[in-house]
């Protein structure tokens, strides 16, 4: 009996330092986390690497009315365009421009709108840096993705989108520091979202008004064409339609 007791004691013993230890593990896990946290520390360092390599830029609502608002708005037109992306959304972006010719090559056109697909474009210069200034050109318009960078949120975490930006781990970054940033990021999530949800529907009917423009356009110029005109154009159509020849 007396036996039985002392087992009964050394198990209950057993149980306790297990629970300790279970506990101090815990709490070692949660101070480790809550370091981890607080060792998140940021201090842009104007690199400027992320200009030179962000690829396409998303801009928002919130850039658009900031442009409108500066009466700067028909300077940032010409490197909009509409970014079809891999998983069937679409972006407004800022479209980077094709990379400068290498020695001896034959030079691409910089043309903003040219045929350069954006998948081949993702790891070049935004359009708006200056590479021999080194500056950015629109810094004070730049769009909320810019003032956010490197940190992100999507609606639950918060996320670092570039480790090998040199200002994670500067110091100098205090409490409210960390908290604007925060706040940029969150505002940047819900700026997106808004924008994500209107794009599709804004796309439809702007291309259906195109579509429209061009209908009546045509339908114009039709009416105004000469008997002899529009003789000609049927025969046109009428030869368009015959079987062609192997
Ligand atoms: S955000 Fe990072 S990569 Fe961009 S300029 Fe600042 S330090 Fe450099
Ligand atoms: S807009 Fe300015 S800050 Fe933003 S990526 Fe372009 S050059 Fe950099």
């Amino acid at each position: 009996m007396e036996e039985s007791n002392e087992k009964k004691e050394n198990i209950d013993e057993n149980e306790v330092i297990a629970e300790k230890e279970q506990e101090k593990e815990e709490t070692t896990e949660k101070i480790a986390t809550e370091e981890t946290k607080a060792k998140f520390t940021f201090k842009c360092t104007r690199c400027d690497n992320c200009c030179l390599t962000r690829g396409p830029i998303p801009i928002t609502f919130w850039d658009i009315e900031l442009w409108a608002k500066n009466g700067v708005v028909a300077n940032f037109l010409p490197y909009l365009d509409i970014y079809h992306k891999p998983d069937g959304g679409i972006d407004l972006i800022f479209k980077p421009l094709p990379p400068s010719p290498k020695e001896g090559e034959e030079k691409t056109p910089r043309d903003p709108f040219g045929n350069v697909p954006i998948e081949d474009l993702l790891e070049e210069k935004c359009p708006l840096y200056n590479k021999d200034q080194k500056q950015c050109l629109v810094y004070d318009n730049r769009p909320l993705s810019c003032r956010t960078y490197p940190l992100e949120f999507d609606g639950k975490n918060f996320t670092v989108v570039d480790v090998d930006c040199p200002g994670i781990g500067e110091e100098g970054m205090s409490k409210e520091d960390l908290k604007e940033m925060r706040e940029t990021a969150k505002h940047m999530f819900y700026e997106l979202t808004r924008m994500r949800i209107s794009l599709p529907v804004l796309s439809q009917i702007i291309s259906q008004k195109v579509m429209m423009d061009l209908m009546r356009q045509n339908m114009e110029a039709m009416s105004k064409m000469s008997d002899e005109d529009r003789a000609k154009l049927d025969e046109i159509l009428k030869k368009e339609k015959e079987p062609q020849p192997d």
